[in-house]
């Protein structure tokens, strides 16, 4: 049984920093049988990726982009599953440095109400999400763990027209096995907890209050699985530590929940630091660059290739699509970083009154400037050329598909059959009910071949039949 305190000893900086120079000695070709290696599909060594972060010959740069491409596409297909965020409160009790809901910044908090999350949710709907991530701020007091699985079941019991969210991730503060417990009651799909820096003097500087302690952030996913919960996403915030760290300590955590619990992480987050009310990036030397971020994304695809990875609308249009080919298996679209900013955007839209987002401190100000303002529609109606198909399934978490079972189907990537035509089910819904007559139109190629790429025939044949039944007006179909 885990113990509620412990040491978060499986970070070892001096094994990091071992890894990072060792990796650093690497010749070409040392490199190159990395890259072979990869296309295995066995993960790599925190030495090997540290080989692979090193490297800043154009020509090798180009090979691991290439190997991250391959890989993404023989697991993931062209697929991508979408997301939106819902904060639900900004009540927070630390004063994380990085951060506009920190406890410094003083303006009015607030927390939605159940009725607010309701207006909130349908919002979501109307776009055609299916899946949430629910995040809220650290504060017991005003944001307790029972206001939290009580907006979970008001998220799932709303429902607007045919839309309903299926999945919803919950991204809040460390916590306890007891805790855990009551998110894994509720319906928790992935609880995600992002480490922010795994340096821990890093750690220190940039945090105060409760989050300060870093073992006890560290050690959460261990307390999560101790709850039950057999789903984790991690993530480091790039831009508080050096990157290349910060991603071989990400691989060694992962790596340990796999050897300790026989399931790694089922996401992995790629939040890039943005300008937020109350900061200034001016403060932060370790800011990551665009070519930076695109080796981290790159170089974590080779090292662990069945684990999903996420990018937020942090990063702007351009460059998200360069990223999403690159390996990123899940993208965030149409989101509002704001508490009450859904509903808020409503008013706005109807009301023609200017984005004011983070000019002053007000209750629905963002957590952080979002890169990417684009809809769901017009960020699918773009995708759509390049031969992405939208996903939003959830099939797995309601089939039981989760954890050990899921890890062991992934990894021989057995799953991966069942994710085209469940992509192509839930993009079906998509189309009939939410997408502009531009993008449905946009869709016919593109779904015509997509379905080509389910296999063998009399899976096909079956998708097909689903799909005219959801024409017909079914929902909810799912292999
Ligand atoms: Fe609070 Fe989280 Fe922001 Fe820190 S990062 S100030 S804990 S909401
Ligand atoms: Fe994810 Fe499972 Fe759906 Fe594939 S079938 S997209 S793994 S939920």
């Amino acid at each position: 049984m885990i113990e509620e305190r412990q040491e978060a000893t499986f970070i070892d900086e001096q094994v990091i920093i071992e890894a990072l120079e060792a990796g650093k000695k690497y010749s070409p070709l040392a490199v190159r049988e990395v890259i072979s290696k990869s296309l295995e599909l066995n993960g790599l060594s925190l030495e090997e990726l540290a080989a692979l972060l090193w490297v800043d010959d154009p020509e090798l740069e180009h090979e691991v982009y290439t190997a991250a491409r391959k890989i993404k596409e023989q697991i993931y297909g062209k697929r991508i599953v979408f997301f939106a965020p819902l904060y639900v409160s900004n009540h927070c009790v630390n004063n994380c440095k990085y951060c506009a809901y920190k406890i410094d910044n003083d303006y009015p908090r607030r927390r939605l109400s159940m009725d607010e999350i309701r207006r909130e949710v349908k919002v979501i709907e109307n776009m055609g999400h299916k899946r949430i991530a629910l995040e809220a701020g650290e504060d017991p007091v005003n944001c307790p763990i029972e206001y939290i699985t009580a907006a979970m079941k008001q998220i799932y019991d709303t429902a607007s027209g045919n839309g309903t969210i299926r999945r919803i991730n919950v991204n809040i503060a460390a916590t306890t096995v007891e805790e855990y417990k009551m998110l894994k009651d509720a319906g928790v799909g992935t609880y995600v907890l992002f480490q922010e820096t795994y340096h821990r003097d890093t750690y220190s500087k940039v945090h105060c209050g409760p989050k300060a302690d870093y073992d006890w952030h560290t050690t959460a996913m261990d307390r999560a699985f101790a709850g039950g919960i057999d789903d984790v996403g991690m993530g480091v915030l790039y831009g508080l530590y050096d990157w290349r760290f910060e991603t071989v300590a990400l691989l060694m955590h992962a790596q340990y929940l796999d050897k300790t619990y026989g399931v790694g992480p089922h996401t992995i987050s790629f939040p890039r630091l943005r300008p937020a009310y109350g900061m200034s990036l001016d403060n932060f030397p370790y800011i990551v660059n665009d070519n930076d971020f695109k080796r981290i994304v790159a170089s974590l695809r080779l090292s662990v290739p069945y684990t999903g990875m996420i990018l937020s609308t942090r990063e702007e249009p351009f460059f998200r699509e360069e990223v999403v080919a690159l390996g990123i298996s899940q993208i965030s679209a149409g989101s509002m970083t704001g508490v009450g900013e859904y509903s808020g955007l409503d008013e706005k839209a109807t009301s023609g009154a200017v984005d004011d987002r983070n000019t002053c401190g007000r209750p629905d100000t963002p957590q952080f400037d979002v890169g990417d303002h684009r809809s769901l529609d017009e960020i699918i109606y773009d995708l759509l050329p390049e031969g992405y198909i939208p996903s939003f399934c959830t099939a797995c978490y309601r089939s039981g598909r989760t954890g050990e079972n899921f890890m062991a189907l992934a990894k021989t990537a057995h799953i991966h059959e069942m994710c085209q035509p469940n992509a192509l089910l839930t993009f079906q819904e998509y189309l009939c009910d939410y997408a502009s007559p531009a993008t449905r139109q946009r869709a016919v190629p593109a779904m015509e071949r997509a379905l080509m790429d389910v296999v063998p025939e009399n899976l096909r044949q079956e998708c097909r039949n689903r799909l005219e039944r959801i024409k017909a007006g079914e929902r909810d179909l799912y292999f």
